[in-house]
């Protein structure tokens, strides 16, 4: 068997790592280098595919054709809110699939986004071989702890495009805890604080007995080290146009290596006090060529990027919330990201927590160092430590029922792998011939504010009255976090099934918003699920009145007949008007029909000598508005 490697596939970097003698090491890409750039082009010249820092060199060149960032499209869909923002930054082609995913223009083909992952994938693999010696076959691959399932899915896919068998999909807080060996130092809560090129995550996590739980996630999926390195080309274009009259945004070659001296300059700074930036030949006018030249120091560049370190806090501050964890409760602080290695942002981590950050593994490296680590133990090395991995699922997952309500399965924060069954589902109108399964993921106790991850159709319903027929709903996460619904019907045994592999997206800051939504609404959804429960209520009472009328046509006078038959038809006609039915009216009308379902009842048990018959209608009793959940 080859080697399992682990790899941090990140959205703008990437490492790898294996464990030899019991001990991770990262491994060294062809170019040399310990990091690998996640960007795939197709070369001008020769029209092949590179990959890695070769495709990023030549990217202001060849933007069109320079596919990079594009962890933030994996497993997504071409609709999604959060994900047009995106597509409108980058300069390759994007368009919708036939399924509503997103494709890209690579060379004369389109292909979507896990392709263009498998082929970074690729490299990593060949590299990792070529550095080995031998061949690659298996990895551990890291994602962000608030991945969906779609993400994991098409993460899997890459690695499997790539030639990669993925032994596990780990989230990058939890490996980054492995790679410090935390769990050896007994029960503890520590934060993941993770600040990369293009995105912010925050984890708390709880370590003890080998087992990592993430508690809460939080974050910006738009906040990392290019917004730094544009604050620095915003204020080299600024000093420019002060000094020579000249705006170089209006030139592309100038900005690109505008961008290339700030992150230079901003990585200098990491380990001196002020740095020189020199352009020559920046760009010229009428007199002549210009060139750029400027001192920055870091006490100036820290000014001017303060408030982005700053605003990291707000998600830290989130995340402890969630975890229900005060800072003073953090035992240990990991930092991940090569962001983490500016000073500023150590200082303030530190102030914030009031501890040292630990920064002993390097940032860059320590996920990758995770996820070998993991791969060793699933490969059965001896020599690593038992580690096992329990990871939550970010919101609830349930499915719709009673005509819009959210009937929750899993509820967020669950540890995965997890599965649950119920069998108390059944059918809303007599004869139905199927029932379609909404899957939801979402706090809202309404169906329709939350999102619908999938539907799929159970058909060939034995003809049955309205709640009698029986189907039993199974929820399967696996420990990668991909998500499998099931329905069956208890009748027949018949089975249909759903794996969500392209579902509707959540970054973490939309997870944020969703929670946060859900606390704001309370009270509202509350009063909404009221007046839900109100008009299901009324429906079923009209059923069991009708039922009592079929079932007991000879013994019911035709007064009592006349009777519920208008109460049910007032009732009918109100619960037509939708939205605007009059709940109150609803509820007195529900009353009436009740009383005098009871009064009824009562009288045709007694002239039946008080014995109870057939039906599930018992003497005397208050009749039921609870079916079980109705699926329609
Ligand atoms: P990552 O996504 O974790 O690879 O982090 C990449 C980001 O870290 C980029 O924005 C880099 O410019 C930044 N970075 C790498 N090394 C340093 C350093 N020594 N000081 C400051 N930023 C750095």
């Amino acid at each position: 068997m080859g080697k399992i490697i682990g790899i941090d596939l990140g959205t703008t970097n990437s490492a790898f790592a294996f464990v030899q003698a019991g001990k991770p090491e990262v491994i060294t890409n062809k170019e040399g280098n310990r990091t690998t750039p996640s960007v795939v082009a197709i070369d001008v010249d020769s029209k092949s595919e590179i990959a890695g820092i070769t495709a990023k060199n030549q990217m202001v060149t060849n933007p069109e054709q320079t596919f990079y960032s594009v962890k933030r499209f994996i497993g997504l869909k071409y609709d999604d809110s959060s994900v047009k923002k995106d597509l409108e930054l980058v300069p390759f082609k994007t368009r919708k699939s036939s399924k509503g995913g997103i494709e890209i223009q690579f060379g004369d083909k389109w292909v979507t986004p896990e392709e263009v992952s498998a082929k970074v994938l690729a490299k990593i693999k060949a590299d990792a071989e070529a550095f080995l010696g031998e061949s690659v076959d298996g990895a551990v691959i890291t994602v962000p702890a608030y991945f969906d399932d779609s993400q994991r899915q098409a993460t899997k896919n890459a690695g499997k495009i790539a030639g990669l068998d993925v032994k596990r999909i780990i989230n990058e807080p939890t490996a980054a805890a492995i790679a410090y060996g935390l769990e050896k130092s007994g029960d503890q809560t520590i934060a993941v604080y993770d600040l990369g090129g293009g995105t912010f995550d925050v984890s708390i996590l709880e370590i003890g007995d080998g087992i990592y739980e993430v508690k809460s996630t939080s974050g910006d999926t738009h906040l990392g080290g290019d917004d730094f390195d544009q604050r620095l080309i915003d204020h080299f274009v600024d000093e420019f146009k002060k000094e020579q009259g000249i705006d170089l945004k209006e030139d592309p070659a100038a900005l690109q290596r505008l961008k290339e001296a700030a992150e230079k300059a901003k990585i200098a700074l990491s380990s001196s006090e002020q740095t020189e930036v020199n352009l020559p030949y920046i760009t010229a006018d009428a007199k002549g060529p210009k060139h750029f030249r400027m001192t920055l120091k870091k006490s100036d560049m820290e000014k001017i990027v303060s408030d982005l370190v700053d605003k990291t806090f707000d998600s830290v501050r989130q995340a402890l919330k969630d975890a229900g964890v005060e800072k003073s409760e953090i035992n240990e602080v990991v930092m991940v990201g090569g962001m983490t290695r500016m000073p500023m942002v150590k200082n303030k981590v530190k102030e914030f927590f009031g501890k040292e950050p630990n920064i002993s593994v390097n940032p860059d490296e320590v996920v990758a160092v995770g996820a070998a680590l993991q791969g060793a133990v699933l490969a059965g090395d001896k020599e690593v430590d038992d580690i096992t991995l329990l990871d939550v699922t970010p919101l609830s997952l349930g499915l719709e029922v009673n005509a819009g309500q959210m009937h929750v399965l899993i509820p967020r924060n669950t540890t995965i792998p997890t599965e649950k069954s119920e069998d108390r589902f059944t059918t809303g109108v007599d004869n139905q011939p199927a029932i379609d399964v909404k899957v939801l993921q979402g706090e809202r106790p309404l169906a329709k504010d939350n999102k619908v991850l999938g539907t799929f159709r159970l058909d060939g319903i034995a003809p049955a009255a309205r709640g009698v027929p029986q189907f039993e709903v199974t929820f399967k996460i696996d420990a990668n976090g991909i998500l499998n619904v099931k329905a069956k019907d208890k009748g027949t045994g018949k089975e249909q099934d759903i794996t969500i592999t392209a579902s509707t997206q959540l970054e973490q800051e939309e997870i944020d918003k969703l929670v946060k939504e859900a606390e704001e609404n309370a009270s509202k959804d509350k009063e909404e699920m009221e007046k839900l429960k109100v008009k299901n209520d009324a429906d079923s009472y009209v059923f069991q009145s009708e039922k009592l009328l079929k079932d007991h046509a000879d013994k019911i006078s035709e007064d009592q007949k006349t009777t519920l038959e208008d109460k049910n038809k007032e009732i009918k006609d109100e619960l037509a008007k939708g939205d605007d039915a009059d709940i109150e009216k609803l509820k007195t009308l529900s009353n009436e029909l009740m009383e005098k379902m009871q009064e009824v009842g009562a009288k045709v048990y007694e002239d039946a000598g008080g014995a109870t018959t057939d039906s599930d209608s018992e003497s005397g009793d208050k009749p039921n508005a609870e079916e079980g959940e109705v699926v329609e």
